[in-house]
């Protein structure tokens, strides 16, 4: 049976530490937990034990060839498992960690090959969540822990999906209430002192380059699933986000030509309708008949990420056949939520 523990991160009192010492004791065990982090929640299990990573794998129907990233909670375990990392790679663990960011390193024998789909090198995310800090030192070993969604779904950011997805799947969920940032980290590898962005999320190319990096975005960055090319991050290649819907992203004109566009293509479906749109976009579709689905402000690109995948899943609940999302600009987490709306909404783009 799984037991649902609610804390909350700004006061972790006595008593919360002694349940999340069961969560720990749990994942010592072999067994898994989800736990909120900054980002969304992750499915975590021992990253030292091969069977225990398997059952996330089968848990969360994920691919055998998509690797886990291993959370620390401190730079002795990641000098425990991982080895030669040089000058640049420790300037991005000083400047950044603990945070919303993966860093991919060399990874030593002690963490079994089937958490990292047998790559010789291996993603590690140190969380700033206070409850995700706590049970990984709790535990004392580093944690594998992906997001906490069935394989092809938006990640899991509220507790109730978590719940619905994975009742009965694991020993405890742990509710830290909706994840602050809503996208997934970003994912880093240094390549000839070069700092490639695999996957991009809150921390962006910008953040990096204020603080002295060279850094360039992957090449797939806003390609859809079925045009990416050669991937360094096997993730990258699978469809995700994607609602039962249609999904039209609209990515041309400013602000209030979005709309013009979404009202005149939509005369050509039948069908329930939906706009995931911009707060103050909303009085532009009183007067026709489709859904409104607020994503936040246009201002905001914070409360957008934060928004993105909650509202994606709403999407499927109220059974629509027709989705357009109003398109953010590619700068900051922008890029991040750009990135994971292409592939929500499989290429099809106007
Ligand atoms: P998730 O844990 O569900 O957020 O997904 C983890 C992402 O990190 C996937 O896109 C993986 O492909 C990527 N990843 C994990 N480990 C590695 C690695 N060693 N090399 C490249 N990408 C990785
Ligand atoms: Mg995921």
């Amino acid at each position: 049976m799984t037991q649902i523990i609610k804390i909350n991160e700004n006061d972790i009192k006595n008593q919360d530490i002694e349940k999340l010492k069961k969560c720990a004791e749990s994942l010592k065990k072999g067994n898994l937990v989800i736990f909120p982090t900054e980002t969304v929640y992750g499915i975590g299990a021992s990253a030292l034990d091969e069977k225990a990573a398997k059952k996330i794998f089968i848990a969360k129907g994920r691919p055998n060839d998509n690797p886990l990233i291993v959370h620390v909670s401190s730079i002795q375990m990641i000098n425990d498992i991982c080895y030669d990392i040089n000058n640049i790679e420790q300037k991005i663990i000083d400047t950044f960690f603990p945070g919303p960011i993966t860093l991919i390193l060399k990874r030593k024998n002690i963490i079994p090959d089937y958490v990292t789909a047998s790559l010789d090198t291996v993603g590690i995310r140190m969380p700033e969540n206070k409850i995700a800090q706590k049970l990984i030192e709790l535990a004392n070993i580093p944690v594998a822990a992906p997001s906490a969604n069935i394989s092809g779904k938006p990640s899991g950011t509220l507790i109730d999906d978590i719940i619905d997805e994975f009742d009965t799947k694991v020993d405890y969920i742990i509710d830290g209430g909706i994840s602050k940032i809503g996208v997934e980290s970003t994912v880093v590898k240094v390549i000839d002192n070069v700092v490639n962005i695999l996957r991009p999320g809150k921390i962006s190319p910008e953040d990096f380059e204020k603080a002295g990096f060279l850094v360039k975005l992957d090449k797939n960055t806003f390609k859809s699933v079925e045009t990416v090319e050669k991937v360094e991050s096997p993730g990258m290649k699978y469809r995700h986000y994607a609602p039962k819907a249609k999904t039209i992203l609209v990515e041309s004109g400013n602000d209030i030509q979005k709309v013009k566009l979404i009202k005149e293509d939509l005369k050509k479906y039948n069908g329930k309708i939906a706009v995931m749109g911009f707060k103050e976009h909303e009085k532009y579709f009183k007067d026709i008949n489709v859904e409104f689905l607020n994503i936040g402000s246009v201002n905001d690109l914070l409360e957008i990420s934060k928004n993105i995948f909650t509202t994606l899943r709403k999407v499927d609940k109220d059974n629509i056949d027709i989705c357009y999302i109003e398109g953010v600009e590619k700068k900051g987490i922008g890029i991040a939520i750009m990135n994971r709306l292409i592939r929500a909404s499989g290429g099809n783009i106007i």
